[in-house]
């Protein structure tokens, strides 16, 4: 980018922006939260009594609801959508693209006379039949076979999708063939969630607690990049795959940890706020937002909701992100490694379980040694990591995180689990015996009479962890930033589920016999049940540090996974035990299983693909042009005997970047037999040989003068703000 460009742009960035498009009102938190949902609130005023109830019913616990139901909920819903200005309702739907999907129809249905009146029947909103073969389908469905339903979630309420002419009432839906075969991430979820409900409910019986539903509870912390929207339009990487392919790193960039939780940009929270006040409006608790680690990077997160519920605001999340950072100049990065040499993003993912009677499972109270229930449960997830590390790193796996996980910054490609210390003391003594006491926090005084005395937990946090237990719930940390949470959200649901059924077998079986509403008795029993299950998955808990090489020793050691590549990880998908168990726990039939694996592995093929063809592209039509240029210059001034070996240097990385342009092209030119072998490949030969053709461009980028290199740098996108 030319001096001049580059100048220009600064001064839009800081003058011309900075409040951008016109300042909006603050929201009013406590009366807006939820208008563009028809939730609750709006049922309860739209709604005949018993029709409420039904809708509630299904929302808070699951329940069947008789399609006689649906006549009227469309009625009511498409009156409150119009008095917002709807024109248009669609099935809102997540393919297996891993994005989000809608078509619109209008309200308006001819009448004859020249007149139009708007519906929206009931089957309308319960059934829409979008053409199943434009979606990845892994073979599930063939071109000549498009028909495909969306099927109306009642559990998710519908929204209105605000654009700045109109807006349009969006339903939420599952997505299936015709054959009634799952083709989208919310049909297993939902699926997931059925099959923890049976077997936590069966686990606590034991209990004595009858609740009438269990569900997961997730709460995801997103991370992102904000770049200028004319700097991501000049570099054609980030356009066609959201990350630099090239780039040389900036003198400046995360070495003095001043972005963490610093002082947010003016215009970077003009934006953010009115991406808040949008998701209030949408019924989405945003909660937390701070500066991250990355010049450029930041988080959101919101209070955690059902699994179901969360997983759709994390689609909303990102959307609202991406829309909004644009009406500021602005866009938002939610790929998991835009920046070489500069920290990722990623999603965390928090997860617990909950009653509907608002029982979190995972609370360990004050004496988690004492608490059987508790116990009960943290073991069973500790059990589903150590039995699936394997599904766990699965159900993270894209070409995209490949970047992060391994790298000194995110978790590791081991799975892992952090319990922290008095967790792990309490673990520590049932192993031996009974447990019989739990490690207690403290208070601090801070040396300053005028400061409170802080209460101090019992153990401290560990960063670096893939799956730690946070005080109440576990964090699963490996889930990329540009990624939908459901399908890490089905397997912990899945695996759960399996380990809840197998210890509760074991538990009937040490209680037969015995009266197990005696506590004692229980206490004993859970204490052995536990004991067994934590014996042999003790090699997964591990509490030092992930990112230290010693650590990756010591976990091959312990025979523990390291699946380091998304090729890896999706290979495993065949094996027996990971099929076994989706098709036993009834959430995706062997057909849907495999469809998901050959999905997953051609977006691999396709990412790469499009990295390696933009780079080509990029190398050949803008550096080597802007390299050849100043050799030129160089030349005309070959006089001076200290520019001979500059041009010398220049020739050779041009050569060398030639080279490795040659064979990045021959390794793009691959027939493979099959999606796997074709995978492979590109993990293989085609990204080496990118990294190859990285290397001399990037050397090239510190040679060529400022004013013939044709591309924003990495110095100018982290920091124009
Ligand atoms: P931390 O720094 O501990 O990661 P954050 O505030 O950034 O904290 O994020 C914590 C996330 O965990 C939030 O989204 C929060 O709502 C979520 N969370 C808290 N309790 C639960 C729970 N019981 N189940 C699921 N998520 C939870
Ligand atoms: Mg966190």
């Amino acid at each position: 980018m030319s001096a001049n460009a580059f100048n220009h742009l600064v001064a839009a960035a800081t003058k011309d922006r900075t409040g951008g498009p016109d300042p909006i009102a603050p929201p009013n938190l406590e009366s807006t939260f939820g208008a563009y949902t028809f939730g609750p609130v709006e049922m309860h005023k739209r709604l005949p009594k018993a029709v409420y109830r039904t809708m509630i019913n299904a929302m808070e616990r699951g329940s069947a609801w008789d399609s006689s139901v649906a006549d009227i909920v469309a009625q009511a819903m498409k009156e409150w959508a119009l008095d917002h200005g709807a024109t248009h309702f669609a099935h809102w739907f997540q393919p297996l693209t891993g994005g989000v999907a809608a078509k619109h129809d209008s309200f308006l249905s001819p009448v004859g006379g020249g007149k139009v009146v708007t519906t929206l029947s009931g089957r309308d909103l319960i059934q829409g039949e979008p053409d199943a073969s434009s979606f990845p389908g892994g073979g599930l469905r063939s071109t000549h076979k498009a028909r495909g339903y969306t099927a109306w979630d009642p559990t998710s309420p519908a929204f209105l999708a605000k654009g700045r002419n109109g807006c349009y009432l969006a339903i939420p839906t599952a997505f299936v063939s015709w054959t009634g075969e799952a083709l989208d991430h919310k049909t297993p979820l939902l699926r997931s969630i059925d099959a923890l409900d049976m077997y936590a409910r069966r686990v606590l019986r034991f209990f004595d607690i009858e609740v009438e539903r269990v569900y997961s509870t997730v709460g995801t912390e997103q991370e992102y990049f904000m770049i200028d929207e004319e700097l991501f339009f000049r570099r054609p990487d980030l356009v066609n795959c959201g990350r630099t392919v090239i780039g040389a790193a900036p003198p400046k960039g995360q070495q003095l940890d001043d972005h963490y939780f610093g002082d947010i940009e003016e215009r970077v929270i003009a934006c953010m706020l009115a991406a808040e006040k949008e998701l209030y409006l949408l019924g989405i608790p945003a909660k937390t937002r701070h500066n991250e680690v990355a010049p450029g990077q930041y988080e959101l997160a919101p209070v955690f909701e059902n699994a179901n519920l969360g997983s759709d605001h994390q689609h909303l999340i990102m959307r609202t992100l991406q829309r909004t950072a644009r009406e500021f100049g602005l866009v938002c990065l939610l790929h998991e490694k835009p920046f070489a040499g500069i920290n990722g993003s990623g999603k965390h993912n928090n997860w617990s379980l909950s009653t509907d009677t608002g029982l979190n499972l995972l609370d360990p109270s004050k004496q988690p040694h004492a608490n059987s229930l508790f116990l009960f449960f943290c073991t069973a997830v500790i059990r589903a990591v150590y039995k699936h590390q394997d599904l766990l790193r699965i159900s993270v796996a894209s070409a995209a995180n490949d970047h992060r996980l391994g790298a000194n910054e995110a978790p590791p490609a081991i799975m892992s689990i952090f319990l922290g210390e008095q967790l792990r003391d309490v673990y520590d003594q049932l192993l031996k015996g009974p447990a019989t006491r739990s490690l207690r926090g403290s208070k601090m005084f801070l040396g300053v009479t005028s400061l409170p005395t802080l209460p101090k937990h019992a153990g401290d946090r560990n960063r670096t962890s893939p799956f730690a237990f946070t005080g109440n719930k576990f964090e699963f940390r490996s889930v990329g930033s540009s990624q939908s949470v459901s399908f890490p959200n089905v397997v912990l649901n899945i695996t759960m589920a399996e380990s809840l059924d197998i210890m509760g077998q074991a538990l009937e079986a040490a209680l037969e016999g015995k009266d197990y509403k005696n506590p004692g008795v229980l206490a004993a029993a859970v204490s052995d049940v536990v004991r067994e299950v934590v014996i042999e998955a003790s090699p997964i808990l591990f509490e030092g540090d992930n990112y230290d090489e010693a650590w990756h020793r010591e976990a091959e050691k312990r025979g523990l996974l390291n699946l380091r590549t998304t090729v890896d990880a999706l290979a495993r998908m065949g094996d027996e035990k990971n099929v076994r168990l989706f098709d036993d726990y009834d959430v995706l039939g062997n057909r849907e299983y495999f469809a998901r694996q050959e999905v997953w592995l051609e977006q691999y093929e396709m990412a790469i693909d499009i990295e390696a063809k933009t780079m080509l592209q990029m190398a050949r039509t803008m550096v080597l042009p802007a390299a050849v240029q100043y050799a030129s210059e160089l030349t005309k001034m070959s006089g001076c005997a200290g520019l001979q070996s500059e041009l010398k240097a220049i020739y050779k990385n041009c050569d060398d970047l030639v080279e490795a342009l040659l064979q990045l092209n021959s390794a793009l030119d691959y027939h493979g037999s099959s999606t796997l072998e074709g995978a492979k490949h590109r993990r293989d030969d085609v990204v080496p040989a990118m990294a190859n053709v990285r290397r001399f461009c990037d050397r090239l980028e510190g040679q060529v003068p400022a004013h013939l290199w044709p591309l924003p740098t990495y110095q100018e996108m982290l920091f124009v703000k």
